[in-house]
């Protein structure tokens, strides 16, 4: 298969799906650290200098299409005011951010490099 969820979930190499793309352990001083290379294909995890400008645009886009309807739900469903809505908002958004920020390196890379099934 050419592009796997778990591999993208995971932080895995989007080549052998087996290597980590960031830096363990996390560290909140820098979230974004990450692997020069794999450790087991030796794919680069930055194949280009601003490889990642693209992400951006996909954590917003993720976290647009997460964070509003949750929003809109709350609001106009079960009637909450909108203070609240946001505050529920914000809360989901500061627990999910190193997920979300992560995430859309990962989805970006696994969009970009294709699977090679001699690794597995
Ligand atoms: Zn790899």
């Amino acid at each position: 298969m050419r592009f796997s969820l778990s591999a993208m979930w995971k932080n895995k190499c989007p080549r052998c799906r087996q290597g980590q793309m960031f830096v363990e352990p996390f560290k909140f001083s820098d979230p974004l650290a990450m692997n020069k290379n794999c450790s087991v294909c030796n794919q680069a995890m930055e194949p280009e200098p601003g490889f990642y400008y693209g992400a951006m645009f996909l954590s917003y886009i993720i976290s647009t299409f997460t964070l509003l309807p949750l929003a809109l739900l709350l609001v106009f469903y079960f009637k909450w005011s909108v203070e609240a809505a946001m505050g529920i908002v914000i809360l989901f958004g500061a627990l999910f951010f190193f997920k979300i920020l992560r995430g859309s390196r990962s989805l970006w890379i696994h969009m970009m490099v294709r699977y090679d099934k001699s690794y597995s």
